[in-house]
């Protein structure tokens, strides 16, 4: 069973930091060519894109649209596939998190979590599958969370945008397995990222306790593991989800969680 993701080409949104860059550098070892997308500093996107190729001999490009505009995932979908041919491997993994009582949680931060954590995810999809259709073959990796199947207060938004992605990739699998696609989410815990890191000073205020309390009394309270999860346990994950070996698992919400949602 091949490992080799050479000659696929693979887009991971939200790649300029955190999770996506580890899921995009370890779908570029394993050979496949990168579409990056988000935001940052132009010289430090160039760097990235250019160390993916230059490391792993492969093709590179960044493309950034942003996910929260169906305009500009039309243009991202639609000129790769022109430019540089049709996604095998989309990645579904942008997001913005934001922590604030119901009664206090501003509706224009609502609005913007379920448009890049979920609705961005619907286009994408809705544009790749044409594609992977057409090649009998697709992968399709959704970044859910923990927050996908269960809860915590604080966080409406975001709960209800990663569960309606569990919804979503499900829908997704049901309706391509015949044609060589899979579906899955992937469900992280807590890893050590700028989206977590700006919340430990917001959380710290919500509770009125101190930052080193929000790390090991709410972050890792219910992470028996008692650590972050790093990021290239779920780069790892995705690798795999893109092997040959890994054809029959679709539609499944895959927890990287030391254990969280087993309690
Ligand atoms: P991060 O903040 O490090 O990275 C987020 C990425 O998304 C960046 O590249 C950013 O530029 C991009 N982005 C944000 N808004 C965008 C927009 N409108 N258009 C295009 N790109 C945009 O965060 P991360 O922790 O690596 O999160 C990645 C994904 O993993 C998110 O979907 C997040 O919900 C999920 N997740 C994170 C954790 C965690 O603990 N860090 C846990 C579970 C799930």
């Amino acid at each position: 069973m091949t490992t080799d993701l050479r000659g696929k080409i693979a887009l991971v949104t939200g790649s300029t930091s955190g999770i996506g860059m580890g899921i995009a550098g370890e779908l570029a070892s394993a050979g496949a060519d990168i579409v990056l997308n988000g935001f940052g500093d132009a010289g430090d996107i160039e760097a990235i894109h250019k160390n993916l190729s230059e490391t792993n001999d492969i093709r590179a490009i960044h493309h950034g649209a942003d996910m929260a505009k169906p305009d500009e995932i039309e243009d991202l979908m639609k000129s790769t596939a022109a430019d540089f041919g049709t996604i095998d491997i989309l990645v579904n993994n942008a997001g913005i998190q934001h922590v604030a009582p119901i009664e206090d949680f501003p509706p224009e931060k609502w609005d913007a979590i379920i448009a890049i954590n979920l609705t961005a995810s619907f286009h994408t999809t809705r544009f790749a599958l044409e594609g992977m259709r057409q090649k009998g073959w697709g992968r399709i990796i959704n970044m859910a969370s923990a927050h996908g199947l269960v809860s915590s207060p604080y966080k409406s938004a975001y709960t209800a945008a990663k569960h309606g992605l569990v919804g979503l990739t499900k829908t997704t699998a049901l309706e391509a397995a015949e044609d060589g696609i899979t579906a899955n989410a992937i469900c992280p815990g807590y890893v050590l990222t700028p989206l977590v890191k700006n919340q430990i000073p917001e959380i710290a205020k919500l509770r009125g306790i101190t930052e080193e309390q929000v790390i090991s009394d709410v972050m890792l309270i219910n992470q028996p593991t008692k650590r972050f999860v790093a990021i290239e346990e779920i780069a790892a994950l995705a690798r795999f989800l893109c092997t040959d070996g890994a054809a029959s698992m679709n539609g499944m919400s895959i927890s990287v969680d030391g254990g969280w949602t087993a309690q």
